[in-house]
């Protein structure tokens, strides 16, 4: 598990917590990374956002075609799983963390995220 964000990595206590994507990298036909949904959906339940949104973030981000095969989100480029989890994070930066406080427990309401913890609104 990692912190959310992971600059709070030394604190034990640190309530908001998040799993590392693990992908699978196929080298054929160019190379490819797949991520099990499984696994973005529990991201997503963590940062409380919709798993489709972020796996087409991480996509966009790769600048890498993106397919959903099966059980699999499959992206037309190699990421290893240091990449995906700075382009996770930098998702968390910007559509996760409250700007005025940091905290993670925020909830999207229209173009603007609000904090459940200062009642911040970040536009
Ligand atoms: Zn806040």
């Amino acid at each position: 598990m990692v912190t959310i964000p992971r600059e709070m990595g030394d604190d034990l206590f640190y309530r908001y917590k998040r799993i590392m994507i693990t992908p699978t990298i196929i080298n054929k036909n160019g190379g490819t990374t797949q991520i099990s949904t499984a696994d973005i959906s529990i991201l997503a339940k963590q940062l409380g956002r919709s798993d489709i949104v972020i796996a087409h973030y991480i996509g966009k981000s790769a600048a890498a075609g993106m397919m959903i095969i099966g059980d699999k989100i499959c992206y037309r480029k190699v990421m290893n799983a240091a990449e995906i989890d700075d382009i996770v994070e930098s998702y968390i930066k910007k559509s996760v963390l409250c700007s005025q406080c940091g905290n993670p427990e925020t909830v999207e309401y229209r173009e603007s995220l609000v904090c459940k913890a200062c009642g911040g609104v970040t536009r």
